[in-house]
């Protein structure tokens, strides 16, 4: 089954002290208690999550129950990260690629995908011939680079977006602003 996860990240190199982290969204009631899962550590959410997270349609599906209890689509949070190496996560919601320098539109985005996260390779745009960093390329929140993520499962894509305080919150934690994308696909 896929996993729908709402991504933020630093829009810089810049990386969050983890410990400050922590403690800052605790403290607004984003995360709660930490907790194992497939062994890994998680957090349950806190308890003004759904006032962090402006759902856009009228029913949010998001649960907020225990692992285990309420199907896989229950919302808990993972610190994913720090990496040594700027990382590219994209599932199988990516949209159609744009050629930054033509405009040109690319559906085939797998294959493209799939060859630069195996060496770096760089679309080679069939209609203008340059060769294009998947870095440049504009994801429309449907994937991300990345060397520091906070992951909440169990949001759908454009379901909800990061409310101001949140933001401001991370925006505190290093001083830069945090971008967000969505992902749907299996567990990672
Ligand atoms: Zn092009």
């Amino acid at each position: 089954m896929d996993s729908n996860i709402l991504l933020l990240t630093p829009s810089t190199d810049q990386l969050p002290d983890l410990v400050n982290l922590t403690k800052q969204l605790q403290e607004i009631g984003f995360i709660s208690d930490p907790f194992q899962f497939e062994g890994r550590q998680h957090y349950q959410p806190g308890e003004a999550l759904m006032i962090h997270l402006t759902f856009l349609g009228c029913s949010p599906v998001v649960s907020l129950g225990e692992p285990g209890k309420t199907g896989d689509e229950f919302c808990h949070i993972e610190f994913y990260g720090p990496f040594d190496e700027k990382q590219f996560i994209s599932g199988s919601n990516v949209k159609p690629l744009r050629c930054p320098v033509c405009g040109h539109r690319e559906t085939a985005w797998q294959p493209i995908i799939d060859a630069w996260k195996r060496d770096r390779t760089p679309w080679h745009c069939p209609s203008c011939e340059n060769d294009i960093s998947l870095e440049q390329l504009r994801w429309n929140k449907s994937a991300g680079f990345g060397r520091f993520f906070i992951k909440v499962w169990g949001i759908f894509e454009s379901e909800a977006v990061p409310g101001d305080k949140l933001l401001a919150t991370l925006r505190g934690t290093t001083d830069t602003p945090w971008d967000y994308f969505y992902f749907r696909g299996e567990s990672f």
